[in-house]
């Protein structure tokens, strides 16, 4: 149970957009996985929704507008950096008021989240080269893993009953 207002943040590649897809088209098929739009719409209903992403600016706004999300996201809250785990402090203290959830395919970034903020709750999406590679990081484990995006959505839910 939360009293504070919550906030989801999510990765941009291989948490929304379905970089394979789009690395096997030679960059040409912009495509998000396919639960992510009703995923955003519900969760919009229970909490606010930013990016939290690494990567070339333009290049990651444009994933967003061409699979027609980007309207989802409140524009002050889309966060992308060529480096975020540079960013990282400064976003947690960004949105202290908030109950944080952060969703992303890294694990170290998770743990690295987690080390800064342990109120931040945070949701591994397992799919991806990352998390397919990904071996076990001793002494941490993401508050929940989820191989589909709805999860996470129905975790949001549960929290903010
Ligand atoms: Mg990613």
């Amino acid at each position: 149970m939360y009293s504070k207002k919550s906030l989801a943040l999510f990765d941009i590649d291989y948490t929304l957009f379905d970089t394979q897809s789009f690395k096997d088209s030679g960059f040409l098929k912009y495509k998000l996985y396919k639960e992510v739009k009703d995923v955003l719409e519900k969760i919009s209903g229970l909490a606010e929704v930013g990016i939290f992403s690494e990567g070339d600016d333009n290049f990651q706004r444009e994933k967003l507008k061409k699979t027609l999300i980007d309207a989802q996201f409140d524009k002050e809250k889309v966060h992308i950096f060529l480096n975020k785990e540079d960013n990282i402090d400064w976003v947690l203290k960004k949105y202290r008021a908030f109950n944080i959830f952060l969703v992303d395919d890294k694990l170290n970034f998770l743990q690295l989240a987690k080390n800064i903020n342990e109120r931040v709750f945070v949701i591994w999406i397992k799919r991806g080269p990352y998390a397919e590679n990904q071996k076990e990081i001793s002494g941490f484990k993401p508050d929940a893993t989820v191989n589909n995006l709805m999860e996470a959505a129905e975790i949001v839910r549960k929290k903010n009953n």
